[in-house]
């Protein structure tokens, strides 16, 4: 076996008779040297350690020039690449949440090529600061003394309550809001990073007003109340109201502050949406801080918004962890096109993409899925049959809320669902659906007009 081993490892040609193939050649003509070299040599490693590990004993016999081949058209391939979402989750964490209409893309495609005003002060041509750009849209939008953006909202609530909590003091939360939001964010995790030590209060169904009274001491730094935004509890259940909360944290002289989660700016009360807390609502009850993210409901980039009272915002922007969870001009620019949509646009449902996905009339949606059947009508492999369905909004917005929706459900003759799901990933654009009852399953909600032509060319391709 080693004998065998040997002599399979000194077959492998070297990295020079391989630069001088036919074959490499016509690389040399489409692919820089050093890139060819490259994929030559990582093949040939590749090569090396599955003989020494005794796995490819026979591998000798594949073909080394095929693997740098694919390995060459791989090359320079971007590992981000856009997919089609087909899960009719709009806020889709692990697909990017909120996408961007054009004319917010233009609004930053404009100050990513060049230079701005980010920090300068064109008034008095002097040294300027880059919050003021979206701080008074923000004042304008919530309702609020003063406001400030972080990298996201995790950033800032970790801000806020580092920030406005000195060391050792005690944050109160209720023990039915002690969450965890997908991707390791806890806010007893948050806390103890920043020093803060949790006081819990009441039981996870029910938390009353004497609670909060009897936990509050000269040690207490802040009370926090957090949105449940990725889970309902129902039954028998209590929870204090924010305004009774306000009253408690004026009388005693304590901050309240409450993480809202996805930062609902419009009431979607007329949709049947009653669960989301409106920001300029929660404000106006007189709540210190609240904090929220930029791309759930709002339907923006990646941020964190931070809004209240204007010496609260004044001490966070000081702290030197504000410098570290700072935003760049790429998140500006784009949170700022979407927020003027919001003040100064004709129609904000149709001009936000993700607003306009969530309230989408479902005669739209099935008139989408109706196109995409007729399209594969003409593939003999393929059964297509359209059923009405619920999406949900996802990313940690709305739990519990169902979506109106239609679905084109789809079964190969010869493909499982399984393996029809695997080829779809690996399409040109990989388009993301879901799996049921060997059945794939596409929620057209998701999914915008543009791309109805290259879904439809996809399966034409598996069909072949
Ligand atoms: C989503 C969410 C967060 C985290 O926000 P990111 O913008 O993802 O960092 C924090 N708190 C609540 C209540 C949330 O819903």
């Amino acid at each position: 076996m080693q004998q065998t081993r040997n002599n399979a490892l000194r077959g492998l040609p070297s990295v020079d008779k391989l630069l001088q193939s036919e074959e490499a050649q016509k690389w040399l003509k489409e692919y820089p040297r050093r890139v060819v070299l490259k994929a030559i040599r990582e093949v040939l490693e590749e090569r090396r350690s599955e003989l020494l590990s005794g796995n490819a004993e026979n591998e000798i016999s594949r073909n080394i020039s095929y693997a740098i081949e694919e390995k060459l058209s791989e090359s320079g391939s971007f590992s981000l690449r856009p997919v089609i979402n087909a899960t009719g989750i709009v806020i889709h964490t692990n697909l990017g949440r909120a996408p961007l209409s054009d004319k917010t893309l233009k609004h930053l495609a404009t100050i990513a090529s060049g230079y701005s005003n980010l920090e300068y002060d064109l008034k008095t041509g002097s040294r300027g600061k880059r919050h003021v750009h979206l701080t008074t849209l923000l004042k304008e939008l919530t309702g609020a003394e003063d406001a400030m953006v972080v990298n996201n909202n995790a950033a800032a609530v970790f801000l806020a309550l580092t920030a406005l909590t000195s060391l050792k003091k005690e944050v109160i939360v209720s023990r039915g809001e002690l969450i965890e939001i997908g991707g390791s964010f806890r806010i007893p995790d948050i806390m103890a990073a920043g020093g803060a030590i949790l006081k819990e209060i009441g039981t996870t169904n029910k938390t009353h007003l004497y609670d909060y009274e009897n936990a509050i001491t000269e040690n207490t730094g802040l009370i926090l109340k957090v949105h449940r935004s990725n889970f309902k509890i129902s039954g028998f259940t209590e929870e204090v109201e924010t305004a009774d909360l306000v009253k408690l944290a004026s009388k005693t002289s304590k901050i309240l502050m409450y993480d809202l989660g996805s930062g609902c700016l419009i009431d979607l009360r007329p949709w049947g949406i009653h669960s989301e807390p409106v920001v300029s609502e929660v404000v106006k009850t007189g709540v210190d801080i609240v904090t929220f993210s930029g791309d759930k409901l709002l339907g923006g980039p990646q941020c964190g918004v931070i809004a209240g009272k204007q010496k609260h915002i004044e001490s966070l922007r000081k702290h030197p962890l504000a410098r570290a969870l700072r935003v760049d001009k790429f998140t500006i620019s784009a949170m700022e096109a979407v927020l003027m949509e919001y003040v100064y646009g004709d129609d904000i449902i149709k001009n936000i993409p993700i607003l306009e996905m969530l309230l989408c009339d479902p005669d739209t949606i099935k008139e989408r899925a109706l196109k995409i059947e007729e399209g594969l009508k003409t593939l003999p492999n393929f059964t297509v049959t359209i059923r009405e369905d619920d999406s949900e909004a996802g990313g940690g917005s709305l739990p519990g809320v169902k979506f109106k929706t239609y679905t084109v459900l789809l079964k190969h003759s010869e493909i499982s669902a399984e393996q029809l799901q695997k080829l779809l990933r690996i399409a040109k654009t990989p388009l993301i659906g879901r799996i049921k009852d060997d059945t794939l399953i596409l929620d057209v909600r998701t999914i915008f007009d543009s791309q109805l032509q290259e879904i439809i060319e996809i399966f034409r391709q598996i069909d072949k």
